[in-house]
């Protein structure tokens, strides 16, 4: 038996799980489904990462210890992975003892075979991305994410990287070891132009895994991350069944990653297991980004579109066949609710879910719910053979792209013989077939509901790691079992057997009518509303930011008010304010009112558009610490993306003044 192990990279809890997440692991989870129908014996792996000083700080920010707060969202993950029926044989979080003890040894090793020393560095260091910044000056901004850099002097023990260089080209001269090609150029780049040694720990916070034997320094969050793709099965352990697990499933087949931790994985990751002188992942496959609406979704945009909201309306399976159909894999893809739905009914609704009822209906209707014998070559015309012919090819096709992670060229394929299905049916008119009774005619009918029948066997099939859930219920009403069951390697036409009695039929995808959009985008707008607003909002709306407020739907999850309009200090908490100092201050052309500010909040500098223009000239805001609401869903004013607002005192008819401090406060620092 051969096995299979599959890993999404493990998600951080900085953040709570969305869409972004769920792609990842839906394509993770339909590779491992079509691995295991073809017989292997697979593993696959998610988890969540749960160190660094990211999480230290956003938790002391959140009131909560860094444990606490890593323990609320990572349930979360868990939580949603179960709703959506993700298949996951393990669930890894960084903070188990089983992690950090095999991390230690991990590190031992390579320690140990004499690639770790230690060393003083002194430089700027990026907090969001935990990376320290080659070459960068004080204040400069960090080249990956763009915010403000802090200068750090520290005693850390180092990874000799350098001494990998040569051994990672050859390594990429696998074409497979790094896919889709695009990412192997830009590593191949990146490697050839040179490789420093890398800090691998920490001594200025204290949230993560100690080095082993110097406990003031903690080990380097990516190399604790990353190792949890051998740490989860059994790298590491004393127990013989973890070592026995480990033997057998490492080195893995594919870590699946999205394409911004491509470095992380193909540069840093091989050279760790290098030193440690154990085998090397066999492919690195690399997702492009989901964009909403042709923009990235981020925490700060405030475009992040949660996949509950999709689950509650539409179902796993439709974002899942969304996903896997639309986007090309690779590549950044766009996620709308309006194309959503789109895809949803043309090619579920309409497409697959309509082919199986119609089908078994008339299996029903004309021969009682049985399959029925298809006939003797004398009705046979050429129209039936063409439709197996293509079935066979769709298998084959199906196949070779699915390996290639080209799902969307595999489901093209099998929806296009539903399509061929479909014309097939309307040409040969069965229900016409079905009103005469004489002996021909009968022959004929069950020709073609037998041809059609064994073709949408075969697409649910093929489709089932991506629709799990719905194909499963075709698969019932077709009386056929568990689906799981299925040896996929011997899918061939013609397996359909005579006679198999069908289970009762519905419908399995209704069709989705146009509230769906306003649906799902309303579940999200409630999600959005700031605090801010609902508390502010009443009895005047500050001109300060002219748009129209939204007022959350009563029994929406907006904040919670009491009876006497009080708030509990949670519902404060949840607004994000912010000190921030103006950078950048322009007038909005065409508009009396409104002024575009750039505001650095102290590691990320945001666009602003406030309507002061008439009490502020945008030359006295330069360098003027401002409050912000931060955490304020993005908005359009006269086209420009606004993303937070500008807290001032503003009276009926007066003019906005400013929140302003008497004593020196740094930007970034939060009000509470
Ligand atoms: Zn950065």
């Amino acid at each position: 038996m051969s096995k299979f192990y599959i890993t999404t990279p493990i998600y951080y809890v900085n953040a709570r799980p969305h869409i972004g997440h769920a792609y990842t692991t839906i394509a993770c989870d339909t590779v491992a489904r079509r691995e295991r129908m073809l017989g292997a014996d697979t593993f696959f792996l998610t988890g969540t990462d749960e160190h660094g000083q990211k999480i230290e700080r956003a938790a002391q920010a959140a009131g909560k210890t860094p444990l606490q707060y890593a323990d609320e969202i990572s349930a979360e993950f868990r939580a949603l992975w179960k709703r959506m029926g993700i298949s996951n044989d393990d669930f890894i979080r960084t903070t188990e003892d089983r992690h950090k003890k095999r991390v230690q040894e991990l590190f031992r090793r390579i320690r140990d075979n004499g690639f770790i020393y230690k060393s003083t560095y002194t430089g700027q260091y990026c907090v969001s991305d935990e990376l320290y910044v080659d070459g960068a000056q004080p204040g400069d901004p960090c080249p990956t994410c763009g915010r403000i850099t802090e200068t750090v002097h520290e005693e850390n023990y180092f990874f000799k990287l350098s001494a990998f260089q040569d051994k990672l080209l050859e390594l990429y001269a696998n074409p497979d070891f790094i896919r889709p090609e695009t990412r192997r150029n830009e590593v191949i780049s990146f490697v050839r132009s040179g490789l420093r040694d890398l800090s691998i720990s920490r001594s200025t916070f204290s949230w993560g895994i100690p080095v082993p034997d110097d406990p003031k320094h903690v080990i380097y969050v990516w190399l604790d991350a990353l190792a949890n793709y051998i740490t989860a099965i059994g790298f590491g352990s004393s127990h013989a069944g973890a070592q026995e697990a480990f033997k057998k499933y490492w080195p893995a087949d594919v870590h699946m990653i999205g394409k911004e931790i491509v470095r992380f994985h193909c540069v840093y990751w091989p050279a760790f297991l290098m030193a440690a002188n154990l085998p090397l992942p066999k492919a690195i496959v690399a997702h492009g980004w989901l964009l909403f609406e042709e923009s990235k979704m981020s925490k700060s945009r405030g475009n992040i579109v949660r996949t509950e909201t999709i689950l509650d309306v539409l179902g796993a399976d439709a974002l899942r066949y969304f996903l896997l159909r639309e986007v090309v894999f690779g590549q950044d893809g766009s996620f709308s609710f309006d194309a959503l739905v789109q895809r949803y009914n043309s090619d579920l609704a309409n497409g697959l879910g309509n082919l199986a009822s119609r089908t078994l209906t008339m299996i029903n209707r004309y021969f009682k719910g049985e399959v029925p014998y298809p006939s003797h070559a004398a009705s046979r015309r050429p129209a039936d053979d063409a439709i197996a012919e293509q079935a066979r090819k769709t298998i084959r096709d199906f196949g070779t792209f699915f390996d290639q992670f080209q799902f969307s060229r595999a489901l093209e394929a099998a929806w296009a013989l539903v399509a061929a299905v479909d014309k097939y049916i309307v040409e040969n008119e069965p229900w016409a077939l079905g009103e005469k009774l004489d002996e021909e005619n009968r022959s004929r009918l069950a020709t073609v509901l037998y041809t059609s029948a064994e073709a949408l066997r075969i697409v649910t099939v093929l489709a089932h790691p991506v629709i799990p859930d719905a194909t499963s219920k075709i698969w019932t009403q077709m009386g056929l079992g568990d689906i799981k069951k299925v040896d996929l390697k011997q899918l061939d036409w013609g397996q359909l057997r005579l006679g198999t009695k069908l289970g009762d039929v519905h419908p399995v995808f209704p069709r989705a009518d146009k509230s769906a959009v306003e649906r799902m985008q309303q579940m999200e707008e409630q999600q959005r509303v700031p605090a801010a607003e609902a508390v502010q909002g009443k009895p005047s709306q500050s001109d300060v930011n002219p748009a129209p407020a939204h007022v959350p739907a009563s029994g929406g999850s907006g904040p919670a008010t009491s009876a006497d309009g009080k708030i509990t200090i949670d519902d404060f908490a949840k607004v994000d304010l912010r000190v921030g100092v103006v950078k950048v201050a322009e007038r909005v052309p065409k508009s009396d009112k409104l002024l575009r500010l750039e505001v650095d909040l102290g590691g990320e500098v945001r666009q602003v558009v406030a309507g002061i223009a008439e009490a502020y000239a945008p030359e006295t805001l330069i360098g003027r610490k401002v409050v912000i609401v931060a955490n304020l869903a993005p908005r359009k004013l006269r086209g420009l993306e606004s993303n937070g607002m500008i807290v001032a005192a503003s009276l009926e008819g007066g003019r906005p003044v400013l929140a302003s401090f008497l004593e020196d406060v740094p930007p970034g620092a939060r009000l509470k």
